[in-house]
């Protein structure tokens, strides 16, 4: 039954039985204004004491009242209070619903009993400027100010205030749009910041144990190690210390700040080189007659930066400061003596071949070992020109000579030296005496053919 039904009726009985007594008569008057006050003071009372609501929220029961009103006032007054508290207008989402009841007084829920329940059911959402990238919602924040300021300072980042910028934008798509949204929702002006540049809001730490570095922590979560470094980009890995504690959060920033910039710089112009033939130089050998300079050229360029990191350099003007200078290089035209061309080359001494050339104990051996006496003559394989004589670490006391036609002979573990630099020798003259200078475990010669700077097998030119 409804009992504002029920209360309608009554009065309807009411009027009808208070026309039928002033139908018959004053008389009867007294008697029906007696019955009047009566129904009056049964109907105030059933409204007092009988008729109640219960108040309900999204189907829960949150309480109940006896007027609406009482209702009505604990909500307004929980607004004020929300408003207040989160500095915006409040929207509450669920519709209240009264259900007629009958209730006695002692069954009216207490005033805070019922402001603690609509504060637990009472979805209520709050005036909110959402920050939207590519049209997605990333922050909420109460006020629209915030939203600004939040996104300058994300651009702040990636800006030197000393420097000038043609353009700073950012490559998403950026809106900011007025929503209403629930109060948990509502992010600080610190956390929007935190989720826009790291990507998350959440923090997740870890403490560096006895033993372990950046390699084995990573392993441990699952991380590569450069996110780890990126994640933390002021720690130094091979400083870490027991419980030091290091961020597990790969920043993967939600938005990306671009800027436009001009540049100015210089950079190198590289020297060209140019040959001039000679022939009092043989085939194959150069010299350098002028050495080359390199230039220097001033360029303006348009860079673009994302998040700090170039993408793009566009050279808008360039400039030569200083040019290069060529370098002259001289080229040898002198054909070589005939035995140096044909390449007939005397070994370098009488012996035995007790080393070949390539890998030996896991090394490579440069060149060919010819066990001999100590004082035996070592000669030059063909004619050239001595570049090295002297003592050269683990050779000893060492010959060089340049033969021509791109070819280097070594002579090593020489127990004399009857040659200098500078010195042209011709083929089969003796230049030093065999021994066991360096590091050698008897006397022998160490043999070495470089052609044109490579080490190449000496068997391919002498015979043993
Ligand atoms: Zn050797």
């Amino acid at each position: 039954m409804k009992s504002e039904e029920c209360s309608r009726n009554i009065r309807d009985r009411f009027s009808k039985y208070y026309s039928r007594f002033n139908q018959k008569g004053n008389g009867k008057i007294y008697i029906g204004l007696l019955m009047a006050t009566l129904i009056i003071g049964i109907t105030v009372f059933f409204y007092m004491n009988g008729v109640g609501y219960i108040v309900k929220i999204d189907g829960k029961e949150v309480g109940i009242v006896r007027n609406k009103e009482d209702l009505n006032k604990i909500v307004d007054a929980l607004e004020t209070s929300l408003k207040e508290k989160y500095n915006t207008d409040i929207v509450f989402d669920e519709r209240i619903i009264f259900e007629s009841t009958k209730a006695r007084d002692e069954e009216l829920s207490k005033p805070e009993n019922l402001e603690k329940n609509l504060q637990k059911f009472l979805d209520f959402k709050v005036k909110a400027y959402s920050i939207k990238v590519d049209n997605k919602i990333i922050a909420s924040l109460p006020k629209k100010e915030d939203t600004k300021k939040v996104l300058e300072a994300v651009k702040k980042v990636y800006v030197d205030e000393k420097k000038e910028y043609d353009k700073i934008y950012f490559v998403e798509k950026v809106k900011v749009d007025e929503i209403k949204v629930a109060t948990n929702q509502l992010k600080t002006y610190e956390d929007a910041i935190k989720i826009i540049s790291q990507g998350t809001e959440k923090e997740e730490l870890y403490e560096v144990q006895e033993g372990e570095n950046f390699w084995t922590i990573a392993e441990k979560n699952k991380l590569s190690v450069d996110d780890l470094m990126i994640a933390n980009p002021s720690i130094d890995p091979e400083k870490l210390q027991i419980k030091q504690k290091i961020s597990l959060v790969v920043a993967k920033p939600l938005l990306t700040v671009a800027t436009v910039e001009k540049e100015k710089y210089e950079e190198d112009i590289p020297y060209e080189s140019k040959f001039e033939e000679t022939n009092r130089l043989y085939k194959g050998d150069k010299k350098i007659k002028a050495k080359g300079q390199v230039g220097k050229k001033e360029i303006l360029a348009e860079v673009v930066r994302y998040n700090g990191t170039e993408i793009s350099k566009k050279t808008l003007e360039e400039k030569v400061v200083k040019k290069p200078k060529t370098e002259i290089v001289l080229k040898g035209t002198k054909i070589p003596p005939p035995d140096k061309s044909t390449g007939a080359f005397n070994n370098p001494t009488r012996g035995v071949l007790t080393s070949r050339f390539g890998p030996r104990w896991g090394k490579t051996h440069r060149g060919v070992d010819i066990a001999a006496k100590t004082g035996t003559p070592v000669k030059a394989v063909t004619t050239g020109i001595v570049i090295f004589s002297g003592w050269k670490g683990n050779y000893g006391n060492c010959v060089i000579i340049n033969n021509g036609n791109g070819i280097q002979t070594l002579y090593a573990h020489n127990n004399k030296l009857l040659v200098k630099k500078g010195e042209k020798v011709t083929k089969g003259q003796v230049i030093s005496l065999v021994g066991s200078t360096g590091n050698t475990t008897g006397p022998h010669v160490h043999f070495e053919v470089k052609k044109n700077g490579v080490l190449v097998n000496p068997l391919k030119y002498v015979k043993y």
